[in-house]
């Protein structure tokens, strides 16, 4: 699939005020600073569609973007900001999970993760947390090409030893770079899949 349009809808914390579920919904989330913009950004062939901010955490909204007048594409903010007190941890977590739970028309999570860091307990606990929710979810490793030639080869595996501590099998995955465009296609060819195959 190309990506010819790319509009934003809207902006929230309410998932009562987000568009009409009547077409397949793809959410993006991560730790602050994974790359979310910068990916959201190579997606969709626009440098500006997911402003890519200078100070971690600063979009804390729930973002619509609808794609090819198909589908909507969903920036939600940074987790893990450790600059955020618990208030606002709490609110946001609030908001977020009743985003995940009740936005019927959501098909896929992608929950990003940068490519050089070992396993984060954060990025684990929310990813059994989908599992839990019954959330399909797939994992984009973010920033390929900040890896040496030898840890490309090896940072999946280590990765998956990992996730098999939770999981029977590793979930989808795609291996991305917004620099170099690495994953671009593999991605928007499984959502095209995913889209044929939902109806709302
Ligand atoms: P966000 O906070 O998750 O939206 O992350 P950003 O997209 O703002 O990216 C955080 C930082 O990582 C910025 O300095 C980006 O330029 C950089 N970055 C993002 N993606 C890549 C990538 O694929 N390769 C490289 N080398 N840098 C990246």
């Amino acid at each position: 699939m190309k990506i010819n349009q790319a509009e934003f809808v809207i902006s929230n914390t309410d998932v009562r005020l987000c568009p009409a579920p009547d077409r397949a919904e793809y959410a993006f989330i991560g730790r602050s600073n994974v790359g979310k913009s910068s990916l959201i950004n190579m997606l969709t062939n626009n440098k500006n569609l997911a402003k890519i901010s200078s100070k971690p955490g600063k979009t804390r909204l729930i973002n619509h973007f609808l794609i090819n007048k198909e589908w909507y594409l969903v920036d939600l903010p940074g987790y893990g900001y450790a600059k955020v007190n618990h208030n606002e941890r709490d609110r946001f977590q609030k908001f977020i999970s009743r985003y995940m739970k009740t936005r019927e028309n959501l098909v896929n999570v992608f929950v990003l993760v940068d490519s050089r860091h070992k396993p984060q307990e954060i990025d684990l606990d929310f990813m059994v947390w989908l599992g839990e929710h019954g959330v399909p979810f797939s994992i984009v490793f973010t920033k390929l090409d900040k890896l040496k030639s030898t840890e490309k080869k090896v940072f999946v595996k280590k990765y998956e030893a990992e996730m098999l501590k939770y999981w029977e099998e590793m979930p989808p995955y795609f291996i991305t770079s917004s620099v170099e465009g690495d994953g671009k296609e593999e991605l928007l060819d499984y959502i095209e899949q995913i889209n044929s195959s939902v109806q709302f």
